[in-house]
């Protein structure tokens, strides 16, 4: 009996692929495809009972690692907190994920993202979400309403173009009243701390222009902002931030805006304080609250700094929390 050595099964099975490949023959040596160096478009789409959710990434922001990122915690906790989820020491990666919600009656969109004159400045890296909502199949003329969770830039800048006007020109601007009412106060502006609230308020009022005003109307914690979507009180993070509660049949997810920031260092420490946070302590209360809250009931969060396409599950580990990314399905 002839033993099969490696060889001739290496062999056989070179002669074999050469007979049964039929265009073999036709297959230039060697030929390479050329590399892309582009990512595809970027959208993601599943089901809450009868609604549809599309998640549309805006982009991603990379910089270096501020010292001062998490005020409570020096440099080298982040940069450990970094290495332990796998991701660079030293440059901070912050993914931007709005959402359009399609509950059959209403098309709405929740946040913008950071617009399309970051969109230019980046070169395409951040300022996404108009792209790709062309991309899976959205035209910004479709929409009823644009919903915002608080009025921090990556949130409202997306409301206009680069030459000021509206991005979204059938649609109304669904704003938190608690949120409008204290970055409108001129009062609450004259007393901003210089750096990061001053320049806030003065993006606010620009991206609140006379067109973008006549569209505004604000709702309330704890009611529907429309059909399917219930508005959650979160503030902290800034005054009047929002979380909304989709919801259909049996099936509902946690919209939590920027609860957490990014979940590998936030859900991860839920006492890190992250210096977006306006009120650190309230903004670590409502943290606390909110992911006990998704963990007990085992509701699935879409988090908007969660990276792309920005769904996990929040699990008890010890006094913490992690995050279990929820699984991509093809179909919906
Ligand atoms: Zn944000």
């Amino acid at each position: 009996m002839t033993a099969l050595t490696r060889r001739t099964m290496l062999a056989g099975s070179a002669a074999a692929a050469a007979a049964f490949t039929p265009f073999a023959s036709m297959m230039p040596a060697g030929a390479a495809a050329p590399v892309t160096g582009t990512q595809a478009a970027s959208w993601y789409r599943y089901k809450v009972g009868s609604i549809e959710i599309t998640v549309v990434t805006d982009g991603l922001n990379q910089f270096p690692l501020p010292a001062d990122f998490v005020s409570n915690m020096k440099k080298e906790d982040v940069q450990a907190g970094l290495a332990a989820a796998y991701m660079d020491k030293e440059i901070f990666f912050n993914p931007y994920n709005p959402i359009v919600i399609n509950t059959g009656s209403k098309l709405v969109l929740v946040d913008t993202g950071v617009g399309e004159t970051a969109f230019i400045s980046s070169k395409g890296k951040i300022g996404q979400n108009q792209t790709n909502l062309l991309a899976a199949g959205f035209d910004p003329k479709a929409f009823d309403a644009i919903i915002v969770s608080h009025y921090h830039g990556d949130h409202i800048n997306g409301l206009i173009k680069a030459d000021a006007s509206i991005a979204f020109p059938n649609a109304e601007i669904l704003v938190p009243a608690v949120e409008h009412n204290f970055w409108m106060n001129d009062g609450e502006m004259s007393r901003a701390p210089k750096g990061r609230m001053e320049t806030n308020f003065k993006n606010v009022r620009r991206v609140f222009n006379a067109d973008v005003m006549k569209r505004v109307r604000t709702y309330e914690w704890n009611k529907d902002v429309i059909p399917g979507v219930t508005a959650v009180g979160t503030p902290g993070h800034s005054t009047g931030h929002t979380s909304f509660i989709v919801a259909s049949g049996a099936d509902k997810v946690y919209v939590q805006s920027d609860v957490t920031h990014v979940p590998f260092l936030f859900v991860r420490n839920p006492g890190w304080h992250a210096f977006y946070d306006q009120d650190p302590l309230a903004a670590e209360a409502t943290r606390r609250k909110v992911l006990d809250m998704v963990a007990n009931e085992r509701m699935m969060v879409q988090g908007f700094h969660f990276p792309f396409p920005s769904r996990a599950y929040v699990e008890k580990n010890g006094m913490n929390y992690r995050e279990v990314i929820a699984s991509w399905n093809p179909s919906i």
